[in-house]
């Protein structure tokens, strides 16, 4: 793509955007100051001891000092949100004029790209994936460049729901061929981060890739996603997103967690470990027709009996599972992911009760 320009690619209103200057902005120097500038409460935070008092680093700066040194990345090509769908959020803003511009989606996939889009007022494209679930590559070229209001394209990869990666070769020919920002969502990828597409946001000045503290880090509950991209838009997101989006209690976690590595790994070996233990249980019982491979931690399962029949027992059992039977291409399918392995033993034994029942 030598001839990307973001300019170009970026929404009228934004590109003029004179971008709101903290307190923090203005002033960041290191050193024994005193702070009279931002209207903080000097005194204290009213029912903790503990001091929030002082607006947050609105950059985020030890965070990404640390996912840079271990992502082997610039800090300048990271942005930091609060969650992953924060970046989505801002993708809209950034690039999509409301009621003109359209976005590209690849379902079955992730339901925040649509919604996102319908708050922001941009239509969404839908080329399906192939019954493989792979991106059907061809057809997607085709239709963005059909259509010059396409300015977003979205994969997810491992894919949610349906658990897969996406092949590279894919990803990279729609790379190549699209003039609009591609967005790779790996929330899932510290399940198999070999399969990153990280180690190609140098060659792809179009390449957004979106990863995630929710999911193998444990740190759901703070809100705290990443988005990797060339040094031009994480300036436009640093431009637009609200001044400080990131709290300092999430900032000051997260930087515990970069320095836990072995934690994270321990997780994810036990994570994956019971995966493989689930999946050895659910191929013995009748109402499982198909487990599809996962990536992630968790799996799409087609079943025999109608899915929504075998949800509702479920949950009258207090066991809840996501029920993705009414999406195109997940027609019977129920998504369940890996619990602790107590829980998964909970869950096979309602399994158990349940494909006796409809059997
Ligand atoms: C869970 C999930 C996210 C989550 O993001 P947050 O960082 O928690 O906002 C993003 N993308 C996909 C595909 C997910 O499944």
């Amino acid at each position: 793509m030598k001839n990307f320009n973001i300019n170009e690619r970026l929404r009228e209103n934004i590109k003029n955007l004179r971008p709101y200057s903290s307190a923090r902005d203005e002033f960041s120097g290191q050193g024994e100051y005193l702070f009279f500038d931002a209207n903080e409460n000097a005194l204290g935070s009213v029912g903790t001891d503990l001091k929030y008092n002082r607006y947050p680093d609105p950059y985020q700066s030890e965070v990404k000092t640390l996912i840079a040194q271990q992502q082997k990345v610039k800090k300048e090509q990271i942005f930091l949100g609060n969650g992953s769908d924060e970046a989505i959020d801002l993708l809209f803003r950034a690039f999509c004029e409301p009621k003109r511009d359209k976005a590209l989606i690849m379902p079955p996939t992730y339901g925040m790209y649509s919604v996102s889009a319908g708050i922001n007022d941009v239509e969404i494209v839908k080329v399906p994936l192939t019954k493989d679930y792979q991106p059907d590559v061809e057809k997607v070229i085709q239709t963005v460049q059909n259509d010059d209001a396409i300015k977003l394209i979205f994969l997810c990869s491992p894919n949610n729901p349906t658990g897969n990666l996406l092949n590279k070769e894919k990803i990279i020919a729609i790379l190549k061929s699209c003039n609009g920002i591609v967005v790779v969502d790996e929330a899932y990828i510290d399940f198999q981060p070999e399969a990153s597409m990280l180690q190609f946001l140098n060659d792809y000045p179009n390449l957004v890739i979106l990863q995630t503290f929710s999911k193998a880090w444990g740190l759901a509950n703070l809100r705290l996603g990443k988005a990797f991209a060339s040094q031009e838009i994480i300036q436009i997101f640093n431009n637009i997103k609200p001044p400080y989006n990131v709290n300092g209690y999430t900032q000051q976690v997260a930087i515990q967690a970069l320095n836990n590595l072995p934690q994270k790994d321990d997780y994810i070996a036990e994570i994956l470990k019971e995966r493989n233990r689930l999946e050895l249980q659910l191929r013995t019982l009748d109402l499982v027709e198909t487990i599809y491979p996962s990536a992630a931690n968790f799996f799409l399962v087609k079943t025999k009996p109608e899915a929504t029949d075998i949800y509702e027992l479920l949950l009258a059992n207090q066991v809840v599972l996501r029920n993705r039977s009414r999406v195109h291409l997940c027609e019977n399918c129920l998504r369940i992911t890996i619990g602790t392995a107590e829980e998964n033993s909970l869950l096979m034994q309602k399994l158990f009760e349940v494909n006796r029942l409809l059997s």
